[in-house]
């Protein structure tokens, strides 16, 4: 019996509300916060039991204090947007409670996101003992657990490591992103990086492409070479890591959009002047793009998410490949929501039980891949997220 205080109310926080208002004997009480009350209270509307709904801004951290030290909760879920993490964080620290998040900071004026702005917050949240679990999405989350649940039952060492994300689903709109176009747009038009033997290797974005067969008849799509966060923390804490890489498939009609948007300057992420006003264009061009969040009725398809994993067992190389499949459909059904608002809030609500009900435990700041993979690999079947293993690659990248 938990109050847990959820921070955000977009397409991930649907479905972490969803899943937290279902298993009552865990979330016993729960105060949904975000900028825009109405957007809370959309949300509560939605469910089969009562819960509360607050406006915060995350960003103002006396007001999160008082918020949190009036409702008391055990744990604090943040998925408002990265830019909140550090105020959350403080806030937490303030007041003595946990703190989980799905994505990694970044400043707001340079698409730089990294760990090393919350792994210095590691002393303070030992020292308070509370516990900040990162990372509990899907990629960073499941993807992070995927490698620790074949180190620790396949592999006696994981050498390489290639995470693949495709999304196979249709919105029937030619461009429209599904999640925050904001943060969205900065990570795919980043440099392409990936980690090997300690050090980054760059490449421009979205210039190393690949292709394949999709297993479970997802198709044939292509798939791109980008940086994702979980490289950091995986290059750090997985023992004997030679290499790790991560691809993410998009279609044609997505990569032109984005080619003609990125050369008129529409997805600048510094203030130019418009009518006597400073706008950042991807901030006006996020108000013009379909709310993710709405895209849940109109996406059919699947998603496929997984890991390709190379390492030795009993001193033979061997190859395994970890997965999730996921249906648009079936996830706007169940929480109505798509299956990427779905695929990271239900990891995100799976952490959260584990802290509640001390499975998982810790003072500091921990990514997910250092925490015991099985409860969690267990509950991902339970509650939406089935996984499955094929002996042997899918591709050769
Ligand atoms: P949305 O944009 O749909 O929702 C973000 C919510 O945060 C909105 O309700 C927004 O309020 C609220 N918010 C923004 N700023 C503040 C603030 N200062 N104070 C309070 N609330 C605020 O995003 P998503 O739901 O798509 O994504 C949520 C998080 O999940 C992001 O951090 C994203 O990076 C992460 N993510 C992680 C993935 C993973 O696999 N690990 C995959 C996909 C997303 P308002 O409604 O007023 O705009």
């Amino acid at each position: 019996m938990s109050k847990v205080l959820i921070i955000g109310a977009g397409g991930v926080s649907g479905v972490v509300v969803h899943k937290c208002a279902a298993l009552p004997e865990v979330f016993s009480d729960i105060l949904l916060a975000s900028r825009t009350k109405s957007k809370c209270d959309a949300i509560a509307a939605q469910l089969d039991r009562p819960i509360q709904t607050a406006q915060v801004d995350a960003d103002n951290v006396p007001e999160l204090v008082a918020l949190i030290q009036s409702f008391g909760p055990e744990l604090v879920i943040n998925v408002a947007l990265p830019y909140q993490d550090l105020h959350i964080m403080d806030a937490c620290l303030e007041t003595g409670t946990a703190y989980l998040d799905t994505a990694n900071y970044e400043p707001p004026d340079t698409a730089r996101f990294e760990y090393k702005w919350q792994w210095e917050y590691h002393d303070r949240f030992k020292q308070a003992g509370i516990m900040a679990l990162l990372g509990s999405g899907f990629d960073p989350g499941v993807t992070s657990v995927f490698c620790t649940y074949i180190q620790k039952h396949y592999l006696d060492e994981i050498h390489f490591i290639d995470i693949i994300d495709v999304n196979a689903g249709d919105h029937g709109y030619p461009f429209a992103t599904n999640f925050n176009p904001e943060i969205n747009i900065r990570e795919v038009t980043a440099k392409g990086r990936y980690w090997e033997n300690g050090s980054w290797i760059e490449t421009e974005p979205l210039s190393v492409k690949r292709s394949f067969d999709v297993p479970e008849n997802i198709g044939t799509p292509n798939i791109y070479l980008m940086y994702h966060e979980e490289l950091e923390s995986l290059g750090k804490h997985i023992p004997g890591l030679k290499r790790a890489r991560f691809w993410m498939s998009f279609g044609d009609s997505y990569l032109k959009h984005l080619e003609v948007l990125g050369n008129v300057g529409m997805t600048r992420i510094d203030e130019v002047e418009f009518n006597g006003q400073k706008i950042i264009p991807l901030q006006f061009l996020k108000a013009l793009l379909p709310d993710p969040a709405s895209l849940g009725p109109r996406t059919k398809g699947k998603t496929w998410i997984g890991c390709q994993i190379t390492g030795l067992k009993d001193g033979v190389e061997k190859t395994f490949v970890i997965y999730n499949t996921c249906d648009h459909q079936a996830c706007y059904a169940e929480v109505q929501s798509q299956a990427i608002s779905y695929t990271t809030g239900v990891p995100a609500f799976i952490g959260a039980k584990l802290l509640l009900e001390k499975k998982w435990t810790g003072n500091g700041v921990f990514n997910i891949e250092q925490v015991d993979p099985d409860p969690f690999m267990d509950d991902l079947n339970a509650y939406g997220l089935p996984w499955k293993i094929i002996d042997g690659p899918v591709v050769q990248l």
